[in-house]
């Protein structure tokens, strides 16, 4: 065998029973290689390591930190093709041109068709990379491949060397198309060029259309013109076809990317390019953080409050997280965004640990928005509406503006309930309300079970049944009854099942007079200049959730959707309906703004002992049979009991039922632990190793550990 080091990290194919497996090698330990029992290496894939050295080193440390299984977590960090053992694909970026044959039959082709328009976007130009096909193009590959085969498209292979980088910054054409930055926005530019080659987080506050887009893009250009790749992280929603035009149409190099939505062969090629260093910019959602950036230069996390960057099953890392300890490794900054800024960074900053830029004014001049708390208390609601609610809605209409009706609940209503003796529909296998779809369905959000919806009372066979509340169907209805002639479109998961969807719907809804009502899925991203009245029907049920983090997630949807309202030139105006006017989260929001709210969370959540002042981690088990839940949880108790003791400062609290303490058939319940520091956290959990899996009734019920959970449920 060769030395150790030419095999560590890379893959190969071995036995496996019957089968064959891909495997990565992760050690070579002389002397064993004629042990008796070990099986013999079958082929070798990679000549040399996958992944960089830094990745590498990393994923084993958040391996032991997440108390994740090392294979897990090499697997997350590759995609599916290489997973299975395919070979990294050739590398080359290409650049295509109209060939002399197709100049002089470009006219030819048929007007209107897929090739007849390629070929039209070739003709104004010199040369076309593949992004920018695939902008104009969504089946640019095989438009592509019928012109190439015609001859009337050639390509040839481009290489981004530095120094074609800077010839290409140097045109004057790329500089015209670069506004100017605002003094506020060059004092963050300049703090991030400040921090280059160092590892220095660098929170950028600043509100919805401030700016912090583009400071991005000038951070990335001073990047790209050192020789070094960027990667930004944006949540689920905040990659929209709007975001990467924009950062397609400002930088001059390809813009790789990475999200859920790819097919294997698209990620595979967006990661190769990265991984061979040819690729300068990846944008994607959380798993690009695991992505090889031989040549790193800075980490942009866009919006990087946002839930998604936490994964919610499995490996359950934080991408924030992880891109902080590897630009720690790295040796470069981070940039942080957001209008509603995460507690943990919010500490951080104001200890100091980050540094923080504030851009305090929109980047176009607006108007001040209006934000006024409707008491709906003793009002008649119609459709989850009230008449000063329609009446704003209407203002708008009027003047050719748009407005928008949130409600986080999809559905018609959330909950069916008997009049005369109180039944609700409840889910047989979850606690949980059944949600009213249309008339005649009820569907559990949590398991997806579905049931026709009982025409009289299953309890009392009365006929009073009535759904209560309002979600976004119902809202819709209630809109369209209202305002017949006004165009109106609804964006919920329901109604956006392809990717695409969201921004069809708004081409639908035009630049004129109209409504949307939606779920979060609005509250950023799309970009929706005719909006100036925002009116949030209910957000009720969040001031009454016992999460410690409930108050910051409403405080930061309510800034964000409330940032919707006059984005361009059009006054804002944000009503917000509720029957809680008094609760303090409302009254320190709305006259202090996200600042006050900040501190006055941070002192409860300092005081309560928990994040950003503590470290937690949850073990969450649950089994159909209740006896073996309960001996699991006994025994894990124990084991985490005895444990901590050794740990100064460690607690494990008394085992609870989870929130919801039944879930498609199985009960739940969690145990809860606490530490002063993430440190000392650490130390008992790597203490643990696998205790919890060596149990013998571990095995009889689904159990999971997790590190710095986003919330208890
Ligand atoms: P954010 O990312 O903070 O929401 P953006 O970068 O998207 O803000 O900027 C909001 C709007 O203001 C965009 O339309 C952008 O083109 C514009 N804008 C940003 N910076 C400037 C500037 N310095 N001068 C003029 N317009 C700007
Ligand atoms: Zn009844
Ligand atoms: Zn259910």
């Amino acid at each position: 065998m060769d030395l150790a080091e030419n095999w560590v990290g890379c893959r190969v194919r071995v036995p496996f029973g019957r089968q064959q497996k891909v495997g990565m090698v992760v050690a070579v330990i002389p002397g064993t290689d004629h042990a008796p029992n070990l099986k013999a290496i079958i082929q070798r894939i990679d000549a040399k390591p996958l992944l960089t050295a830094e990745l590498w080193q990393n994923l084993h440390w958040l391996a032991r930190y997440y108390q994740r299984p090392l294979g897990e977590v090499l697997a997350a960090a590759l995609p599916a093709r290489l997973r299975e053992g395919e070979s990294l694909p050739e590398l080359a970026e290409w650049r295509y041109a109209l060939s002399e044959t197709g100049r002089s039959n470009r006219l030819s082709l048929r007007t209107g068709t897929r090739p007849r328009r390629m070929a039209d976007l070739l003709a104004q130009r010199d040369h076309a990379d593949e992004t920018l096909l695939a902008e104009h193009d969504d089946a640019w590959r095989a438009t592509l491949r019928g012109l190439l085969r015609r001859g009337l498209v050639t390509g040839t292979r481009q290489a981004w060397t530095l120094e074609a980088l800077l010839d290409r910054y140097a045109e004057p054409e790329l500089s015209a198309r670069r506004g100017r930055l605002n003094a506020a926005q060059n004092l963050a530019l300049q703090a991030i060029l400040d921090r280059f080659d160092q590892f220095s987080p660098l929170l950028l506050d600043g509100v919805t259309g401030s700016g912090k887009t583009e400071v991005y893009l000038h951070a990335i250009d001073a990047c790209l013109q050192r020789g070094q790749q960027v990667l930004v992280l944006v949540p689920e929603i905040g990659l929209t076809p709007q975001t990467l035009r924009r950062f397609r149409q400002h930088l001059p190099v390809p813009v790789h990317v990475l999200h859920s939505g790819l097919n294997d062969t698209e990620r595979l090629h967006a990661w190769a390019a990265m991984s061979s260093g040819e690729g300068r910019v990846l944008i994607g959602t959380r798993s690009a953080v695991l992505v090889p950036l031989p040549q790193a230069g800075l980490i942009v996390i866009d919006e990087e409050h946002d839930a998604s960057y936490k994964q919610q099953e499995g490996w359950r890392y934080h991408a924030r997280d992880v891109a902080l300890l590897r630009a720690r490794s790295l040796n470069i900054p981070v940039l942080m965004g957001s209008a509603t800024p995460s507690m943990e960074t919010l500490q951080a900053a104001r200890a100091g640990r980050y540094g923080l830029i504030a851009l305090k004014q929109r980047a176009v001049a607006t108007h001040a928005t209006r934000v006024q708390v409707l008491d709906v208390r003793g009002q008649t609601l119609v459709h989850g509406l009230s008449e000063s609610a329609l009446q704003a809605i209407d203002g708008a209409l009027q003047r050719g503006e748009q407005a928008l009706v949130f409600r986080n609940r999809r559905g018609f209503a959330p909950v069916l309930l008997c009049h005369d003796c109180g039944w609700r529909g409840q889910c047989s296998h979850c606690d949980a309300a059944l949600t009213l779809h249309g008339r005649r369905t009820l569907i559990c959000h949590h398991c997806g079970h579905r049931e026709t919806a009982p025409t009289a009372c299953p309890s009392c066979g009365g006929l009073a049944l009535q759904p209560q509340g309002a979600g976004t169907e119902r809202l819709e209805l209630g809109l369209a009854a209202r305002f017949p002639d006004a165009p109106l479109v609804r964006i919920d998961r329901e109604t956006t099942q392809h990717r695409d969807a969201v921004e069809k719907h708004l081409v639908r809804l035009g630049t004129g007079a109209g409504i949307l009502v939606g779920t979060q899925m609005l509250a950023k991203g799309h970009d929706l200049s005719r909006l100036s009245v925002v009116v949030v029907a209910s957000i009720d049920e969040g001031l009454f959730s016992t999460d410690f983090r409930a108050a910051e997630r409403l405080a930061q949807l309510l800034i964000q959707v409330s940032g919707r309202a006059g984005r361009a030139h059009t006054r804002g105006e944000v009503l917000l309906q509720t029957h809680l006017p008094e609760h303090p989260l409302l009254h320190t929001l709305l006259n202090g703004g996200y600042a006050a709210f900040a501190n006055s969370e941070l002192q409860a959540r300092e005081a309560a002992g928990l994040p950003p002042f503590a470290a937690l981690a949850l073990l969450r088990h649950e089994c159909a049979q209740e006896a073996d839940l309960q001996s699991f949880e006994n025994a894990a108790y124990a084991v985490l009991h005895a444990r901590a003791k050794s740990h100064p400062g460690c607690r494990v609290h008394a085992p609870l039922p989870a929130p919801m303490a039944r879930r498609q058939g199985r009960w739940r319940r969690q145990i809860l632990l606490s530490a002063p520091t993430r440190a000392v956290l650490q130390s008992l959990l790597s203490d643990l190793g696998g205790d919890l899996f060596k149990l013998p009734s571990a095995r009889k019920v689904r159990w999971s550990l997790d590190v710095d959970p986003l919330d208890l449920y």
